[in-house]
């Protein structure tokens, strides 16, 4: 077998971080599953797999528990070799460009925003930890941000909740699985050049971007550097930690 003989899945692996986490990943030797809610995936990971890398798709809403009962079945084959789960997928919902305060936040907001961003990774990694602990090695990487570390005037208050959420969440699972050879991590991105920041007004994107020390938005492939260390035999010894990617805009 060529390759690492690792599986790993990345959830909202479409576009944006996902999809550079899931390039570098199989670029780094292992088999990966692009896992994503929109059908854009399946093109994404037909592309990748014409440039000769190991990858497969998966249609998957992260919120949806029928769907998360068949994954097991729909990825038969690699299933068993599952070692590296990345939590990417995540939405953080605009109103004309910015935030909507707590005072005028529809509570249907604030459950799709937790469901998806928190319970979403709860659920996919209930699925997958039998696996992953089964083998006396296995990763799970949860992206989380900044916004879960401190202030941050972009995202609205469900979506720091959320990724402060996963975050405590992830702390507790290290502990819970460390026994096993499974590490569990965040990786707490600052502002990221994605569709996703493109929500934002261009001009408060420009003003950010002078306000960190790096001078400029950083870059998936900078995010996905950081997680296929985690994901590493490398980063044996790391757990419950949370790992800033942010150009030195937050140091704790
Ligand atoms: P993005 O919006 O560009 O991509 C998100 C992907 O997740 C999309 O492909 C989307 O279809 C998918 N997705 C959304 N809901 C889903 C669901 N229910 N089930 C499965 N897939 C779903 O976002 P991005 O900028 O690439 O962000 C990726 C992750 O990184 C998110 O968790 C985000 O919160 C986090 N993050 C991003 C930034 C940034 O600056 N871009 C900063 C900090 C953290």
């Amino acid at each position: 077998m060529t390759g690492t003989g690792r599986v790993a899945l990345v959830t909202g692996a479409a576009r944006g971080l996902g999809f550079a986490i899931a390039e570098r990943l199989a670029g780094d030797g292992h088999r990966v599953v692009l896992a994503d809610a929109s059908v854009a995936v399946e093109q994404v990971a037909e592309r990748l797999l014409a440039s000769g890398l190991p990858v497969r798709s998966v249609l998957l809403d992260v919120t949806d528990e029928a769907e998360l009962a068949q994954l097991q079945d729909r990825l038969s084959d690699w299933w068993e070799d599952l070692s590296i789960l990345v939590n990417n997928a995540g939405i953080s919902p605009k109103f004309e460009g910015k935030k909507r305060p707590v005072a005028s936040m529809p509570g249907e907001e604030w459950r799709r925003v937790l469901a998806v961003n928190l319970t979403g990774a709860f659920l996919v990694t209930q699925r997958c930890l039998p696996t992953l602990c089964s083998r006396g090695w296995g990763r799970i990487v949860m992206i989380t941000s900044q916004a879960a570390r401190t202030r941050t005037p972009i995202p609205g208050a469900h979506y720091a909740a959320s990724k402060a959420g996963l975050t405590g969440f992830a702390r507790v699972l290290a502990a819970e699985v460390a026994e096993h050879g499974v590490t569990v991590n965040c990786v707490a991105p600052g502002r990221i050049a994605s569709d996703m920041t493109a929500a934002t007004d261009a001009g408060v994107n420009a003003a950010l971007s002078a306000a960190i020390p790096a001078g400029r938005l950083g870059r998936p492939d900078e995010v996905a550097a950081a997680v296929a260390f985690l994901a590493s035999d490398g980063s044996s010894y790391l757990t419950g930690a949370s790992l800033d990617v942010n150009g030195g805009s937050f140091m704790p």
